[in-house]
């Protein structure tokens, strides 16, 4: 950020007394991550805020300090929100760049919310946070943006165990465990000062990656049995239905990680996952890609969507089957794309 709009989000940090913190839909780790990182620096700074999120996290999140805090405004009372986002001076929005990422929160934020901050590693943002917009397409994830973000506002020493857990969560579940090309030498030396702060990196590890349960296991194995390879187009994709994913007793969080199976298959430069969603009535689409194809572009193309260059994610409104079959016949007008990828 320019030495401007530092101080301007200086004086806005200064002013603001009460803030909500807003993830996007089907928060993810760096969504939570950034979010409650953000709310303890804000205790700091003597702002209470409250997060609110669109709708409920998965439970290998549980770990996040004082997650349990978290509203989910898909369960509480419609007018306890609209009042938390009226008494806000400032409402802070994460991880996303556009307030329709945000559901049914979107029209309460549209209506009631005095002034916007935005911090996100999205393209294209849109306006809405004007001056108070901190965005960097090139970062990792959000929650280093928010490491950067407390460096900025030269208050580095507040950094605690609890926040820089929260922070830790976010770089890790966003780079893949540090494996993504957004990672950088940047990225390991705040790893290496969050651990030197305290935090406990092979117990976030084991929280996030080791508690499957033996349901997720088979559901695994159903989409690892239902995968696709598209040889010609070196693109794989698998499909869940909502019967399969009943199953296996299919919990919010269950299916994270599964499009990466079929872009780990050698040779493979863009996987995709359908999953049918019946309680939205959509089908929920995940696109990954290896080099240069940019699935954002793609997913927004053509399925109402969009996200980063090689992670982005869409939807349908078309049958699981008519997805598929939309999709199977895109390809061919991608495949030099891909192919040069
Ligand atoms: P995932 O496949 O994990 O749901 O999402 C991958 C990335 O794409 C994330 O960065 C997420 O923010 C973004 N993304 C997922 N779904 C959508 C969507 O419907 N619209 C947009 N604009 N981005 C999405
Ligand atoms: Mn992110």
């Amino acid at each position: 950020m320019q030495e401007n709009q530092i101080r301007q989000f200086k004086a806005a940090l200064q002013n603001s007394k009460k803030a909500v913190i807003i993830p996007h839909k089907n928060p993810d780790g760096d969504a939570i991550g950034s979010c409650v990182g953000l709310q303890k620096y804000l205790a700091t700074q003597n702002c209470e805020a409250v997060v609110i999120a669109p709708n409920a996290f998965p439970d290998f999140l549980n770990h996040v300090p004082e997650s349990n805090e978290i509203l989910i405004f898909e369960y509480e009372d419609r007018n306890k929100i609209i009042e938390l986002v009226q008494e806000a001076d400032l409402v802070w929005t994460l991880d996303f760049n556009d307030l329709s990422r945000c559901g049914g929160l979107a029209p309460i934020l549209e209506k009631y919310a005095k002034k916007f901050a935005m911090i996100d590693h999205h393209t294209y943002p849109s306006n809405y946070a004007g001056e108070l917009t901190y965005s960097d397409v090139s970062m990792s994830s959000t929650c280093q943006m928010v490491y950067h973000f407390i460096e900025m506002m030269e208050d580095l020493p507040l950094i605690d165990k609890d926040m820089a857990s929260c922070i830790y969560t976010g770089i890790l579940t966003d780079t893949g465990s540090f494996r993504y090309r957004s990672t950088t030498s940047t990225t390991h030396r705040i790893i290496a000062h969050l651990i030197d702060i305290g935090v406990d990196n092979s117990q976030i590890h084991a929280q996030i990656y080791d508690t499957n349960s033996y349901d997720r296991l088979r559901l695994k194995a159903l989409a690892i049995n239902n995968l696709v390879i598209l040889k010609d187009f070196k693109t794989a994709y698998i499909t869940l239905s909502q019967k399969e994913l009943n199953i296996h007793s299919y919990k919010k969080g269950d299916t994270d990680g599964f499009v990466n199976m079929g872009l780990s298959i050698k040779g493979v430069e863009f996987a995709v996952l359908f999953t049918e969603d019946e309680k939205e009535g959509i089908i929920k689409i995940s696109f990954r890609s290896k080099g240069h194809f940019k699935v954002n572009e793609f997913a927004s193309a053509h399925f109402e969507g969009g996200g980063h260059q090689n992670a982005s994610g869409g939807r349908s409104l078309l049958s699981l089957n008519e997805t598929v079959t939309k999709f199977k016949s895109l390809l061919p007008k991608y495949q030099q794309k891909i192919l040069e990828s």
